[in-house]
């Protein structure tokens, strides 16, 4: 997506650890007219796939899987990271470990959102280790559900994750894949 690269050279900027910051447009403020464009973008890739569930994991995730749920006119459900009160006891949950965190945390999504009979796509905005998406695929698979594939806003290509799921028979449609980057430059695969 064009768009998005310009994006990201205009707006982004790499901090240390191998992290790109794009709070301008998709984290802590998010350009609402260009979310939901992503969002078009991601329900013409996965057009006659029959999605009946778009999930992702909280926070980052939710703006652009709201934008392809409204799409594709489908739910979107996120992945709770902290266990509230009000969160129903029949979960489905898995073990992941956080990039920009560094630390290990459990997600859950209530079993009546998630289920049998659902062809669900996986939204996230980065794609760097892989760890968030595979935690949603446990959901997934726990649930007995079909997973379509993954919708990823920006892959952070050097790190491998998204090359491996691929291999692995996955499909994986990333709107920007950065295949390095320093402060200086940023290299996208021609895709
Ligand atoms: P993974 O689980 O693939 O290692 O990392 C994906 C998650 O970590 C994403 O949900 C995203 O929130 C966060 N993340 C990973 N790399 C970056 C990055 O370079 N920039 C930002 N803003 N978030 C990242």
């Amino acid at each position: 997506m064009k768009a998005l690269e310009e994006k990201i050279l205009s707006e982004g900027t790499v901090l240390p650890g191998n992290v790109l910051k794009v709070g301008s447009f998709l984290n802590q403020q998010m350009d609402s007219d260009f979310i939901m464009e992503i969002g078009r973008e991601i329900a013409r890739l996965y057009a006659g796939e029959n999605v009946t569930r778009v999930l992702t994991v909280e926070s980052s995730g939710i703006a652009i899987a709201v934008a392809a749920g409204i799409a594709l006119h489908v739910p979107c459900v996120f992945a709770k990271k902290h266990r509230s009160a009000n969160m129903p006891k029949e979960v489905y949950t898995a073990s992941v470990y956080s990039y920009t965190h560094k630390e290990t945390y459990e997600i859950a999504v209530a079993k009546d959102y998630v289920g049998e009979n659902d062809r669900v796509l996986i939204v996230d905005d980065f794609l760097a280790n892989g760890n968030a998406v595979r935690g949603l695929m446990r959901i997934i698979e726990n649930a007995g559900a079909k997973l379509v594939g993954c919708a990823i806003a920006i892959e952070k290509g050097f790190q491998g994750a998204g090359d491996k799921l691929r291999a692995e028979g996955i499909r994986v449609e990333s709107l920007a894949i950065v295949d390095a980057m320093t402060d200086e430059s940023l290299v996208f695969r021609a895709q």
